[in-house]
């Protein structure tokens, strides 16, 4: 079963495609990863992407729609998570279009609900080992460094890389459920649309995904 995965920021999204995706095989389509590579190609479209983007426009659906097409329509691709598409309710009806043109029936639409406070935290509690990676969490104990600042691994210092503060983080995810609810709504009445919750960890929300795609005993 393919998924569209919809979530506002910091709700976990990116850990759990992850997981399914090195787990059970699926391939994450990032719209967002499509039109970066495929202006590294230097392609007539990528050519046409990097002008738009230099002119500080938001890429069309029509392009948009054009990229997925090409990704939908590869072998390896058959078993996909969508990320960062449909944004609205346009973006929505255009690709299941796209789908019925393709053929795709058997997909949904998951969502990922947080609470605020919760999502928060996690944004704003994130820091990052500026030698290996690794990232921690100041606000989670289970995900706190052994010691302040430095990283368990390689000793390496942690900094946070958040642009967001509590306003800016309140504000941009505020913002997010309000243009999402209209896509949600679309999706339920195509009975396509499953709400997973994810104020636990993301293995719980995992745990109930994996019952929701049939794979539990996997
Ligand atoms: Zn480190």
């Amino acid at each position: 079963m393919n998924i569209i995965f919809v979530a506002p920021p910091a709700a976990g999204k990116g850990t759990i495609s992850s997981l399914l995706a090195s787990n059970y095989d699926y391939k994450h389509i990032s719209t967002g990863d499509l039109i970066r590579n495929e202006i590294k190609t230097g392609s007539k479209l990528g050519t046409e992407l990097q002008e738009v983007i230099n002119k500080g426009e938001l890429v069309s659906d029509e392009l948009i729609t054009e990229m997925l097409k090409k990704e939908l329509t590869k072998k390896e691709n058959q078993k996909f998570i969508l990320d960062g598409y449909p944004r609205n309710v346009e973006q929505a009806k255009v690709l299941t279009t796209l789908f019925t043109k393709l053929k795709i029936n058997d997909y949904i639409v998951l969502y990922l609900e947080v609470e605020k406070e919760i999502a928060q935290k996690r944004a704003l509690g994130r820091i990052v080992c500026q030698n290996c990676g690794s990232t921690y969490n100041k606000y989670f104990s289970e995900c706190q460094p052994q010691k302040e600042g430095i990283c368990d691994k390689c000793q390496g210092i942690l900094i946070s890389r958040t642009d967001d503060n509590e306003k800016t983080f309140n504000k941009r995810f505020d913002t997010y459920l309000k243009v999402t609810q209209p896509v949600l709504d679309y999706y339920k009445k195509l009975n396509k649309l499953k709400i997973i919750d994810s104020n636990q960890t993301a293995f719980t929300a995992l745990e109930s995904i994996k019952r929701i795609l049939g794979v539990e005993n996997d």
